[in-house]
């Protein structure tokens, strides 16, 4: 194959036949080993480049496009023209640092967001060397043969050859949100992108029917390809809390620039020098504003993102790690969220008669059917036998047999099927009897599959049906005797059989046959007859999670109300949520768990709908489209909603609600894409700790600011003071930068780190527009920043009064600042416990910062170059010994405010 037959060829303007040719494939067989080989090793894994986003200069280079540096740069420039050489040297290397500390956070929470968007692979079913199996997507190569279905995202170009009510949603390429319906016929060489109906684009996403094609075009040369962007890192790191804080930065830049500038008129009216009231007003602004504040949110968040992968939810959209802090209502499926997905027939009911299947999992080699042989009573296995071999047939996984573990390949629904026929003694061999022609896939809007079959020289062609009873129901007239004759069907009899099945869990699937003519070769929703016989019913059981177990109590106690939300029968529904501890006031079915069906929704009025969306606990038969209106209308009460969902038609309940959450198992690539957080292990409990991990998130944000907000504060108190009072500054601008830089990275940073409270979800969630700083939590801020000043201009005074030189004074002054800032971190490990109660020692990036700071102190007051710039100077021990006391006495103070704060309730937002 040469490269150039693959460039800019029309192919949907070629006839299947010569695509598979010039593509050296084969229709039926695929690719054979070798030429994929080959192909991969030419041609390259099928992913899109990254487009390079900024260059690392530019990125670097727009750390410095911020108002604060600009108010740094010109005071630079302007201390440089009055020939102040060490101050403006400095201004420009904290400049500089801080220039390389936001480039460095912000590569690594780009890095670590990107990692995870790897991490979400994509699997494509192909067919190579006769085999059909499913590989990563990056593993494709031109000419492979892939079969699509609903849900998939589209691996690569394909031209399709065979389509099946194929419809494929293209905005990722086009633009257009409908879906597009595609066929296999021929396009006129002129045809637009959008008009070519015979091709499907890597990246769109099949959202019904399906479809099989060749691999035209991968990678790069894919049309998305062409077209691929980056999206700019700026934007995926934005959240509404990054944003509300660069608001309230830019707010108080203003507040700051004015008064400093009433700081120089102030001096000046006072008769101060110029110079050094310009200086005044820089230390100000420098001192005031709250620089590290974004870079902090944002490595907050990444932190978070990455703790929450641990717990196997991958954050898609970094705003989810916010909302999930304040998330109140979780809807959960229940079918592998809440359950193991692992199913096994228990009760088989046929020919009106009830069978007990024993044994648990996919052996068939371990359990029995009772009753199976009655040869007194042939007509019983007759009819329990047309019971699973509708299992059998109507059905597409596998059961897999590897070094004597019996596993599945497929639903596990299908699976308990395979694994009942099979101990009812039915083999491979029924399949040769009779081939499938054709089959109607199971969706969920409809809830069945049906498949047609070959019924034997000169027989007619047979149809069997498996699904949930009442739409089963609805097709039958009939149903077979215990002697496996046809009978009016008695539907009284199966509800009951249903409800006793139901009550104790079990799923219940219903089967059912009809002949059609001989000539019959395809089958549709439409053409399936209402006429079936009823084969019986197989019920299976599906354990609860012991870990959703726990995962809903926890939840509970956490002031998040948990809600079912199932295509399953509403008793097995009641009796699964029984059994997880899903309960509540309410509408009631059964013992007491309140349920609504889909269809009992439907007749309520938009104001009943959001009533019993708020009350009911358990819904069942729902469809996709309530799920929409479920979260709309939760959303309607002020309710912050997290809805999880893996088919095609959930991804608008997804989408609208504040979090989405798709299931990484059995999620389709739709439902992943409209999703914010996706599970890897599709358990309930990984959304519980993730919403566990939210809050801690939020918590160490809030005390990030708590603890950030006095040091500002109260060095712009200290510059106000100062002026105002016509006295000599206590800490000079270079120093309060000196101040900012370290302490940030040092001390506050830290908090990032701290390990979530516990008690943590013993709490309301947080209110989703309640402001981030509660009053408690304000008053706390200005406490603190009034302390600092009283301890800087206390420490600045004393020296002074004992003899010490102007350096010396100030020396202290920072000193005192920075053990004050120390201090006061340990108090912001809790913003209402005490911190005896958390320990010491449970952040040691706390200790570890606080040891680096105390370090770097000393190098500030003893190295001659840091005395040099910063003029600095060294002290003596005294001294220090009155630092310590300025920071032991805000600690106290600060946890006696705890103390009596906590008395009366809630500290935090
Ligand atoms: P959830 O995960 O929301 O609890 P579910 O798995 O119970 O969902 P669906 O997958 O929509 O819900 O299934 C709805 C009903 O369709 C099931 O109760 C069952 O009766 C029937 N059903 C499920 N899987 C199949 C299948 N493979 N073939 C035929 N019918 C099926």
């Amino acid at each position: 194959m040469k490269v150039e037959d693959l460039i800019a060829k029309h192919w949907h303007h070629l006839p299947i036949e010569e695509v598979v040719e010039l593509l050296e494939s084969e229709r039926e067989q695929g690719l054979d080993r070798f030429a994929v080989e080959h192909r991969q090793e030419a041609f390259g894994p099928n992913a899109i480049t990254a487009q390079k986003g900024q260059s690392p200069l530019i990125r670097f280079l727009l750390q410095f496009h911020q108002p604060l540096i600009y108010i740094l740069i010109a005071s630079g420039l302007i201390t440089a023209i009055l020939g102040e050489w060490v101050d403006s040297g400095v201004i420009f290397g904290v400049v500089l640092v801080n220039a390389f500390v936001g480039y460095i956070q912000e590569a690594k929470a780009v890095n670590a967001l990107a990692a995870l968007a790897r991490t979400m692979t994509t699997v494509a079913t192909v067919m190579r060397q006769g085999e059909k199996r499913q590989i990563p997507a990056t593993e494709l190569v031109v000419g492979d043969i892939v079969f699509l279905q609903s849900g998939d995202k589209v691996p690569a170009d394909l031209r399709l050859f065979q389509v099946r009510d194929l419809q494929i949603a293209e905005a990722a390429l086009t633009g257009e949100s409908a879906p597009v319906a595609k066929d296999h016929g021929l396009h006129g060489r002129e045809t637009v992108l959008a008009d070519r109906h015979n091709m499907a684009y890597a990246s769109t996403l099949v959202t019904y029917g399906q479809g099989k094609g060749i691999v035209t075009a991968i990678g790069d040369a894919t049309e998305v390809g062409r077209i691929s962007k980056l999206i700019s890192a700026a934007e995926a790191l934005a959240t509404p809390l990054t944003r509300k804080i660069s608001e309230f930065s830019n707010v108080l830049l203003y507040v700051i620039l004015g008064l400093a500038g009433l700081t120089i008129v102030v001096g000046l009216l006072r008769g101060q020098p110029f110079l050094e009231m310009f200086m005044a007003a820089v230390a100000l602004a420098v001192g005031a504003i709250p620089e590290g504040l974004p870079a902090a949110v944002t490595i907050t968040l990444a932190i978070g993102v990455s703790r929450m992968a641990k717990k196997r939810a991958i954050i898609r959209k970094l705003p989810a790690v916010e909302t999930l802090g304040s998330t109140t209502v979780i809807c959960t499926d229940k079918t592998g969220t809440l359950t193991e997905n692992q199913m096994t027939v228990q009760e088989i009911v046929a020919g009106g008669v009830s069978h007990t299947v024993s044994g648990t999992g996919y052996n068939p080699l371990v359990g029995t059917i009772d009753n199976l042989e009655n040869a007194a009573d042939p007509g019983i296995s007759s009819a329990l036998r047309e019971c699973l071999r509708a299992g059998f047939l109507c059905n597409d996984s596998q059961l897999v047999e590897e070094e004597g573990v019996w596993q599945i390949q497929g639903d596990p629904t299908e699976g308990a099927l395979l694994t009942a026929a099979r101990k009812g003694g039915l083999g491979p061999e029924t399949l040769t009897v009779n081939p499938r022609l054709d089959t109607v896939p199971f969706e969920s809007e409809h809830q069945y599959m049906a498949t047609l079959h070959d019924g034997g020289l000169g027989a007619p062609r047979l149809v069997y049906l498996k699904g949930a009873v009442e739409a089963v129901l609805a097709r039958c007239i009939t149903q077979l005797d215990r002697m496996g004759n046809p009978v009016p069907l008695r539907i009284e009899d199966v509800q009951a059989a249903v409800e006793s099945m139901a009550a104790k869990g079990m799923r219940v699937l219903a089967m059912a046959r009809a002949e059609m003519a001989p000539e019959t070769c395809v089958i549709h929703h439409a053409d399936l007859p209402t006429t079936m016989v009823f084969l019986g019913l197989q019920g299976m059981i599906d354990p609860p999670r012991p870990e959703a177990v726990a995962a809903v109590k926890i939840c509970q106690t956490a002031g998040i109300r948990v809600k079912m939300i199932t295509g399953d029968h509403p008793v097995t529904a009641a009796a699964i949520a029984r059994q997880v501890g899903l309960y509540n006031l309410g509408s009631t079915r059964g013992d007491g768990v309140p349920v609504l069906t889909g269809a009992e929704l439907e007749k309520l009025s938009d104001s009943e709908f959001i009533d019993r969306a708020e009350d009911t606990v358990v819904f069942a038969r729902a469809t996709p489209e309530q799920k929409l209106r479920l979260v709309e209308a939760l959303q309607a009460r002020g309710q912050v909603v997290a809805m999880t969902g893996d088919g095609v038609n959930d991804a608008p309940a997804l989408k609208r609600a504040d979090i989405g959450v798709a299931m990484g198992i059995t999620g389709t690539e739709v439902a992943k894409e409209a999703a914010d957080m996706v599970l890897t292990d599709d358990n309930f409990s990984s959304i519980e700790a993730a919403v566990e991990e939210g809050r801690g998130v939020f918590d160490n944000l809030t005390k990030f600011i708590v603890w950030t907000l006095p040091t500002n504060l109260g060095e712009g108190l200290v510059i106000l003071t100062a002026v105002f009072l016509g006295v000599t500054l206590p800490i000079l601008p270079v120093q309060i930068l000196w101040i900012n830089m370290t302490t940030a990275g040092f001390l506050g940073l830290a908090l990032a780190f701290e390990p979530k409270e516990p008690g943590l979800m013993l709490r309301p969630p947080r209110q989703p527009d309640a402001p981030i700083l509660s009053n408690i939590v304000i008053f706390r801020i200005t406490l603190v920043s009034f302390l600092m000043l009283g301890a800087a201009f206390w420490l600045f005074a004393w020296e002074q009064r004992i003899g010490a030189t102007l350096a010396e004074a100030r020396t202290a002054a920072v000193n005192a600042f920075v053990m004050v800032e120390l201090f006061y971190l340990f108090n912001c490990r809790s913003l209402e416990k005490s911190i005896f109660k958390l320990g010491f020692f449970s952040n040691l990036w706390v200790l570890g910062g606080s040891v680096a700071m105390f370090l770097l102190q000393i190098a500030y007051t003893y190295l001659p170059v840091m005395n040099r710039l910063f003029q600095s100077a060294p002290i003596d021990l005294a001294v220090w010994g009155r630092t310590v006391v300025a920071g032991v006495v805000v600690f106290v103070v600060i946890e006696i405010e705890k103390k009596l704060w906590l008395k009366k309730g809630r500290v935090g937002a």
